[in-house]
């Protein structure tokens, strides 16, 4: 179902689906508008009739907001898609746009926390039978869907993790049960893996990520087949309104403009620091996709065009966790992720917080555990300030020489 553009990637995302003005602007122009006027009582009607296309209300559709769905559709080699708020009202749209009452979802366990909570907690109160199952485990896969199912839900790599799932074993496998599958490629980006391309139907995006990359707005995007696009998402969409902004619909578009530039640059930084943190004393263990050490590589270098942008390694305890992270002077402290930024999380006390001690367990996230989401800033310094961190994690002292706070 994957369709191709006749441009490669770093073009398209200059160029594809630009509608200029007659004042001929250069940049796309953004339509901030909330509603659009009819030039006729009939041309109203007509529209409303479904007989004239036009733009009626920024909530079903906006020129900006089109223009950056196009981009989108064209750098996925999809046929449609649909842009939202935020990443997870992509997520729950596309569950609940295609989910009712009496039906069956199967989801890889280790999710971005509100798409867990949403499976594990929102679905089941309208009737809809969730299952987990251990991403990695081909076993547990057959046997949850040896029935019927409607949906299945995984992320690869996850978060945080950075398990990668086998997208064709999982989606020959789901189709044969009937199910729709819904890819969340956000730690992958549109540009080192290409879902639609592997089985999957839909693919969605927290375009809040690497698709901005700069810390400035909140997106989503749905990316699929036109007929459950147009007939299935735009409906749903359209009635219960997780509309994006042609404001951030037009950050987004500059976002896109570098992402060919930023994604494979962050990818490199992060591959060079996965070795040098494989290297150290202080780190028990690293995760990263293509390393040799990393369980799933061979399906990494198969599935995927690159690494991607996350490190995730593991210190000795807690402790040494935020000794290490407290010590930092360049790195931030943030749970956001895919930014120019380099960024630490400790996913156990923040983003993996409310799923409980158990399921961290079985997710294999322990109170050492570190992710790391590498920016663009010269490696060399990157890894200064590792170096700066790690001293402090095994010397128990901060950077500056004091006592860590704890
Ligand atoms: C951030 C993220 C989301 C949610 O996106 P928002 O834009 O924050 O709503 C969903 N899935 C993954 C994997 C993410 O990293």
């Amino acid at each position: 179902m994957s369709t191709k553009s006749p441009f490669h990637p770093a073009t398209l995302l200059l160029h594809e689906g630009s509608e200029r003005t007659p004042f001929g602007e250069t940049s796309e122009a953004m339509f901030l508008t909330s509603g659009f006027v009819y030039d006729d009582a009939e041309q109203a009607e007509a529209t409303f009739l479904g007989q004239a296309q036009r733009y009626q209300y920024s909530r079903f559709g906006n020129p900006t907001v089109a223009t950056f769905e196009r981009r989108m559709a064209a750098l996925e080699g999809a046929e449609a898609c649909r842009a939202t708020a935020t990443g997870m009202a992509a997520v729950s749209s596309a569950l609940l746009a295609h989910l009712k009452t009496g039906d069956r979802i199967v989801a890889s366990r280790a999710l971005f926390g509100s798409c867990h909570w949403i499976v594990s907690t929102l679905l089941p109160r309208y009737g809809i039978e969730s299952v987990f199952v251990d991403g990695g485990d081909h076993a547990a896969w057959a046997e949850a869907l040896g029935k019927p199912t409607q949906c299945v839900l995984l992320e690869t790599p996850s978060n945080p993790m950075l398990d990668v799932l086998d997208l064709r074993m999982i989606a020959d496998l789901a189709h044969a049960a009937g199910a729709v599958v819904v890819v969340d490629n956000v730690f992958a980006t549109p540009l080192l893996q290409k879902p639609l391309e592997l089985g999957a139907d839909v693919v969605v995006y927290s375009c809040t990520k690497h698709i901005d990359g700069q810390g400035r707005v909140l997106g989503g995007a749905v990316l699929g087949r036109k007929q459950w696009i147009e007939d299935t998402l735009q409906p749903f969409l359209r009635n219960t309104g997780p509309a994006m902004s042609p404001f951030n619909a037009w950050v987004l578009l500059k976002g896109l403009e570098t992402l060919a530039l930023r994604v494979p640059a962050m990818a490199r930084n992060a591959a060079e620091i996965a070795d040098f943190l494989a290297g150290q004393p202080e780190v028990a263990r690293v995760w990263y996709p293509t390393r040799a050490d990393h369980p799933q590589q061979a399906l990494s270098l198969r599935q995927m065009q690159g690494g991607g942008t996350l490190v995730t390694f593991a210190l000795a305890d807690k402790t040494a966790a935020f000794r290490f992270m407290n010590a930092l002077e360049l790195i931030a402290i943030s749970n956001n992720l895919g930014d120019s930024r380099s960024m630490v999380t400790h996913p156990a006390t923040t983003t993996h917080m409310k799923i409980g001690a158990e399921e961290r367990a079985a997710l294999g996230i322990t109170d050492g555990v570190i992710r790391f989401s590498v920016g663009l800033e010269d490696v060399r310094d990157l890894l200064d300030d590792l170096r700066r961190g790690l001293r402090a994690a095994s010397a128990g002292l901060s950077g500056t020489g004091e006592l860590a706070a704890e």
